[in-house]
């Protein structure tokens, strides 16, 4: 057996979760990953991707190196693969990505950026980001996937408590009562976390309700499955509350203590019988009710769930319906209860946490609020009293051509769909891309590419060539998770480390010192000043500035983490232990707010000429574009694209398992292998989005949600046909 040189503690950088990785290196390569059994969140536990597919990072396909794309300047702009790009010295690639970003801004304003930060990024490389973002180029057009994932259920959150991570720990997972898992296929999207759930239901006896279309693996543990048809959540869960209404199972301490608008809500789900809802959802009413009893009379029941739930044209309703079934309750603010979101990537948690989003800064403090603001000027060397003067009415950005004077944006930026919108209109002229892959992610990618060939220039930083990076002009190579030291926040706020395992490869860099020595060219070129503050030696002095300017980090440092594996913030000071379960007390918002909500269709539903319902997600031996999963050997498990069919829409089609199938929608179509499946509904096919030869968001619609601006990728209508 081959004896480790060294063994190096890190974070996995797949899903949510944070497992704790042990990598064992021998000859600058991971050839081992184990899991400690003492550290949380997972205890020992690994899942397929955590101790087989961390190969990727050894991938000979790697960037090694700045690229320039050879037909710079011209227009359309179409993809290229790397025969497409001639190498470059980092000082060339930066100072040509400094011009192009400068003269964008110079010449339109710091509103004509486009910027995606990174949910597979540190906190450290994300705050670092969205510095450069709104200190230098002067807008708050930053945002990440967490759009495409958990938009809703972060605003759904935020109307109903104030805040939108998960209030309750992994930990507590293994001791629940009762418990709803909605939206969430967490047996392969969150491995570690389905083991805990089922010992609870094993081990603890804990029930189970699952509410989900597909016949996902957790059902095998439920106690009671209520299958309703994709997109009509809302029906259940207003069922579920009216249920626990009439037969008077809510908390009334609960209710009269720490919630506003309960009469209002009341009188908004009289009509919602479990009937109505049946006729709505297919769910029998008989199952509601026993659901509502169950989770109602539980001392403890907590909700979980996943994209299921928050990718939806009515994902805020979505959530909103599952925060009034806490409320109703009072299951939340106690160990086993609560609201959780399933955060998807590594840290997806600490992206958003580390601003990476168009409206707040660190912490999620509100870049409309003047102390915030100033607070940020004056850490950020921007503006002293004594230099600011107006910028003029009417413009969003502070940097234009018509106004030089400089100062921090109050108006909130573009969201990452939106963005798509505003490069497609002209108002975006440029993107810079960290570690994102929106070529694979955004829905209707037949209409995101034309985007993509409009734009005037395109900067990507990333450790490998993806659909995306096709279509840069610039590539900045950078590291990997092993090569670096940062920390991720895993889904339930615990921040951890990651730590240099093996050397960069060729003269890939760690984003954090790319975005650093970029900003200082860019300001050079823009003739500032004063220097925002981009030189550091080490991640921890970043984080460091980022917890001297964000409340709930301030007692974490990296020495803490060290010391204790890992911190859930809140965390205000250094003595304080951190905060695994929130709301004890009170909700961020004050008092928790009951919403009236009304069921409504989904947008784009089966007729004669698209009889499908599409829904799309994920399959355990992959990960959201395949960049790094489909690199891996992962990807000799699962290969191709796939699509799951009921046994009697097969019949119907004349399909066999395994046959090749072409779906099509509206918008594009693709050819899948089928897999007859009772896990699909009758109807309802469901696609992965792993696979770049077969990408489902070909299909997918471009509706979004209203408040959340999230897309819905769980149901559009498609038409299915055997080939062969
Ligand atoms: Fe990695 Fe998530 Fe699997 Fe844990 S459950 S090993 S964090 S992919």
């Amino acid at each position: 057996m081959l004896e480790p040189e060294r063994t190096i503690r890190s974070t996995c950088p797949y899903c949510g979760v944070g497992c704790q990785v042990d990598l064992l290196i021998k000859d600058a390569h991971i050839f081992r990953v184990e899991a400690p059994f003492d550290v949380a969140p997972n205890y020992g536990r690994l899942c397929a991707k955590g101790r087989f597919g961390m190969d990727y990072v050894s991938h000979p396909s790697r960037l090694i190196q700045p690229l320039i794309r050879k037909d710079l300047g011209q227009k359309p702009r179409r993809p290229v693969g790397l025969e497409g790009f001639r190498e470059a010295t980092w000082d060339e690639a930066l100072d040509l990505a400094a011009e192009k970003i400068a003269d964008t801004v110079r010449q339109y304003g710091g509103d004509a950026m486009g910027t995606f930060c990174s949910a597979k990024a540190t906190n450290e490389d994300n705050y670092l980001f969205q510095k450069f973002v709104r200190a230098v180029l002067g807008t708050n057009n930053v945002d990440h996937c967490a759009r495409l994932c958990h938009a809703a259920s972060v605003a759904g959150l935020q109307i109903a408590i104030g805040s939108s991570a998960m209030s309750n720990s992994i930990a507590e997972m293994k001791d629940l009562e009762v418990f709803i898992v909605t939206g969430s296929n967490t047996s392969e999207t969150h491995p570690v976390i389905s083991t805990f759930l089922r010992q609870a239901v094993v081990q603890g006896g804990a029930k189970l309700i699952v509410v989900d279309p597909r016949g996902i693996e957790m059902t095998e543990f439920a106690t009671l499955w209520l299958r309703q048809k994709p997109g009509t959540d809302v029906a259940v869960f207003q069922a579920m509350a009216q249920v626990i209404v009439e037969e008077g199972l809510f908390d009334h301490d609960f209710i009269a203590a720490r919630t506003e608008g309960f009469e209002e809500f009341t009188g908004s789900i009289v009509e919602w019988t479990p009937e109505r809802a049946e006729s709505v959802s297919g769910v029998p009413a008989d199952l509601i009710r026993e659901a509502a009893r169950s989770y109602a009379s539980a001392n403890s029941a907590a909700i979980y769930w996943g994209m299921g739930i928050s990718q939806s044209v009515h994902g805020t309703d979505n959530t909103l319906s599952l925060a009034n079934l806490a409320l109703l309750t009072g299951h939340i603010g106690r160990p086993g209860t609560g609201l959780n979101p399933l955060r998807g990537q590594n840290n997806v948690q600490g992206c958003s946490d580390s601003g990476g989003l168009p409206n707040v800064y660190p912490g999620y403090q509100r870049i409309d609020d003047p102390e915030i603001c100033k607070k940020f000027e004056r850490a950020w060397h921007i503006a002293t009293e004594d230099r600011r003067r107006e910028t003029g009415n009417g413009h969003r950005s502070s940097v234009s051509r018509h106004s030089p004077v400089f100062r921090l944006s109050n108006e909130p930026g573009l969201t990452t769909m939106e963005m798509v919108d505003a490069a497609e209109s002209g108002a975006i002229r440029a993107y810079y891309v960290m570690g994102e892959n929106p070529m694979m992610s955004e829905p209707d990618l037949r209409h995101a590419r034309h985007v993509m060939e409009k734009l005037d220039f395109v900067l990507v930083q990333d450790i490998f060539l993806n659909e995306t990076g096709e279509y840069a002009d610039i590539i900045l190579p950078a590291v990997s998770f092993a090569e670096k030291d940062g920390t991720f926040t895993n889904s339930d706020r615990r921040v951890q480390k990651i730590r240099a395992a093996l050397p960069a490869p060729g003269e890939a860099r760690a984003d954090w010192e790319i975005i650093s020595d970029l900003a200082q060219r860019v300001e050079a070129k823009l003739d500032r000043e004063h220097s925002a503050g981009f030189e550091f030696e080490h991640p921890a002095e970043i984080w460091d500035e980022m917890a001297r300017l964000t409340p709930p980090f301030q007692g974490i440092n990296y020495k803490r983490i060290e010391r204790e594996g890992g911190v859930h913030w809140p965390c205000p000071t250094p003595d304080h232990p951190g905060t695994p379960c929130l709301f004890a007390e009170s909700f961020p918002r004050g008092k928790g707010q009951f919403s009236a909500i009304q069921y409504r269709p989904s947008e784009e539903l089966p007729d004669e000429n698209y009889p499908f319902i599409l829904s799309t997600g994920r399959v355990l031996y992959h990960w959201h574009g395949g960049t790094m999963t489909r690199r891996s050997q992962l990807d000799h498990i699962y290969p191709e694209a796939t699509v799951e069919i009921n046994p009697k829409d097969a019949h119907q089609l004349g399909v066999q398992e395994h046959a090749q199938v072409r779906v099509r929608s509206r918008r594009g179509k693709i050819e899948v292998k089928a897999l007859v499946t009772e896990r699909s509904p009758q109807g309802t096919i469901f696609i992965p989005f792993h696979f770049a030869e077969a990408a489902a968001n070909e299909l997918t619609n471009d509706v979004r949600d209203p408040q959340a601006k999230i897309p819905d990728y769980k149901v559009c209508a498609v038409a299915v046909e055997l080939l062969r």
